[in-house]
């Protein structure tokens, strides 16, 4: 397939169940080829006004028809990105850069949301209690927020799109959605979705635009009552502040410096695998992309030797190719950061050992393309083993024993993802309780987050709440204390028992 399976020439947002032209436009490009796939528009503060007046009127309405009900329609969402989850993962691929099995997979996660937050639609569990006085019932129930705004990153378009505005439908609120400027394709083919499955107009809004301005009217809303938002640490303490001071609520996913641990009784093999897949799939650019391997410095030549021939193997290239292993970097400012940690790295006195230039000519002429990189003899104080680089560059720092690795591990400000390789039943059950990180695998990489689990991290990566999983359902609810006094008499409580 090509360029050709996006007939339209220009995107439009979609507010109020409606397709309403923009003004002004930029390209949405290829990282792959350079070339322009589509226009998006640049929209601004009187689209989020429009947006936001439309999900008003859609939630009240919404937020009564009862959830199961609600739910038939998120399953029809679902069968319908399942029916079509070629044609998405192949415009995701081509907007986004990553392999087109990767992209399979997350449109996958997408899928698997729907479905999952579908069945919400008959728990949505709320907790019956004994109220301490006689004739009396006491229960919580959850309710919607009213109008959330959910504005998410490029690097995983609609998977975490999905995480955020599924939950939130199912549960009663209306959605304003502001998608990354790089990535907008995703949004709109999700339009299509949403209506053909019949959700009613202003249920899900879509606006387009950048940060700066959309995402900056959505954050200053007093209509909006809650912000989901996933992308960077610095944009996300600026939308957290002005949250704070309009006492919004607000849920933040940031930024990670995930590591995996070998120890020296580790299956090595699993471990090189696990590390590759890690550090280099979507080129580096995950959330829980592996950037640090802290090794036990009795396998460190061994698992360093394995790596880099295991590294000689990675096809780069345009990810529709299935030939191709890693796709490109996003654009030509993720590629200028990359390049910036390189010299960081060299000149912190790290070895580099393979990688660390841009790859160019040739069927890469056009593209943002990065060799997959590997730094050993890093420490655990160097600036490329604690910021996140968001690259196919991964760096090796060696320790003695099990205690050293899980401290340097916990050493970083962020706090997202953790993999230990280890044979030790007694180290795996230490290293779940002491790895201070949201999610912990144990002989497996950093990525591969289920749907159904909760999705997040502790310290720097966030503020406390979790995307996915059923944890999801906390922050698009409020919790409701209902009291109902059958006893025809005054009881006061902490009084009259
Ligand atoms: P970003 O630059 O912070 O952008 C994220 C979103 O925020 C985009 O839609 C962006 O719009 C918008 N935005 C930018 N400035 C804004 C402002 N002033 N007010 C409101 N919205 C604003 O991050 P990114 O580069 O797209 O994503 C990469 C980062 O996301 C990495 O740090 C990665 O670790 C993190 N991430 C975290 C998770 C997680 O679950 N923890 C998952 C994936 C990614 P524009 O597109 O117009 O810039």
């Amino acid at each position: 397939m090509s360029e050709k399976l996006l007939e339209e020439q220009k995107l439009s947002n979609y507010i109020d169940g409606k397709y309403v032209d923009g003004k002004t436009f930029r390209s949405v490009i290829n990282p792959a080829t350079g070339e322009s796939i589509v226009e998006v528009p640049l929209s601004g503060k009187d689209s989020v006004d429009a947006a936001v007046d439309s999900a008003k009127k859609a939630q009240k309405e919404w937020a009564l028809v009862p959830a199961p009900m609600r739910a038939e329609i998120l399953y029809k969402i679902g069968a319908l990105m399942k029916e079509r989850k070629e044609r998405l993962a192949q415009l995701l691929t081509m907007e986004n850069g990553k392999v087109i099995e990767e992209g399979r997979g997350e449109v996958q996660e997408g899928i698997d949301m729907a479905f999952y937050m579908a069945g919400e639609g008959r728990r949505l569990f709320g907790q019956t209690t004994p109220a301490e006085l006689n004739n009396k019932f006491a229960m919580s129930v959850r309710a919607p927020v009213g109008v959330v705004g959910i504005i998410t990153p490029w690097n995983f378009p609609i998977a975490i799109a999905s995480w955020k505005s599924f939950p939130a439908i199912i549960a009663g609120n209306a959605v304003v959605w502001k998608p990354a400027t790089e990535t907008p394709i995703m949004a709109h083919e999700m339009t299509k979705i949403y209506e053909e499955a019949g959700l009613p107009k202003g249920v899900i809004n879509v606006v387009y635009g950048s940060g700066g301005d959309v995402g900056d009217a959505m954050v200053h809303h007093d209509g909006i009552k809650l912000i989901s938002f996933t992308g960077s640490n610095d944009t996300g303490r600026n939308i957290a502040s002005e949250c704070g001071r309009q006492l919004k609520k607000v849920s933040l996913e940031m930024g990670g410096k995930n590591a995996v641990i070998v120890m020296d009784d580790a299956d090595i093999e699993l471990a090189v695998e696990g590390i590759l897949w890690s550090a280099f799939g979507t080129s580096g650019q995950r959330c829980t992309a592996c950037s640090r391997v802290i090794v036990h410095e009795d396998v460190k030549e061994q698992l360093e030797k394995r790596i880099l021939e295991e590294m000689k193997g990675l096809t780069i290239g345009d990810g529709l190719d299935e030939e191709n292993k890693v796709g490109p970097i996003i654009n030509k400012a993720g590629l200028d950061k990359i390049k910036k940690y390189i010299e960081i790295g060299k000149g912190e006195g790290a070895r580099l050992l393979e990688g660390g230039y841009e790859i160019t000519g040739g069927k890469h002429e056009k593209g943002y393309y990065f060799a997959p990189t590997l730094f050993t003899d890093a420490t655990k104080d160097m600036r490329i083993s604690k910021e996140e680089i968001f690259g196919p560059v991964v760096s090796l720092i060696s320790v003695k024993s099990f205690e050293e690795a899980i401290e340097v591990n916990n050493g970083v400000t962020y706090g997202l993802s953790s993999s230990i390789f280890t044979a030790d039943v007694n180290r795996v059950f230490k290293a779940q309780r002491d790895l201070d990180t949201g999610i912990v695998y144990v002989n497996a990489g950093t990525t591969g987050a289920e749907i159904h689990l909760p999705f997040g991290g502790t310290k720097g990566t966030g503020n406390g709440h979790r995307d996915s999983g059923v944890q999801a359902l906390d922050v698009f609810t409020e919790w409701k204390a209902v009291y109902v006094d059958y006893s025809g008499k005054l009881q006061r409580a902490q009084i009259d028992n």
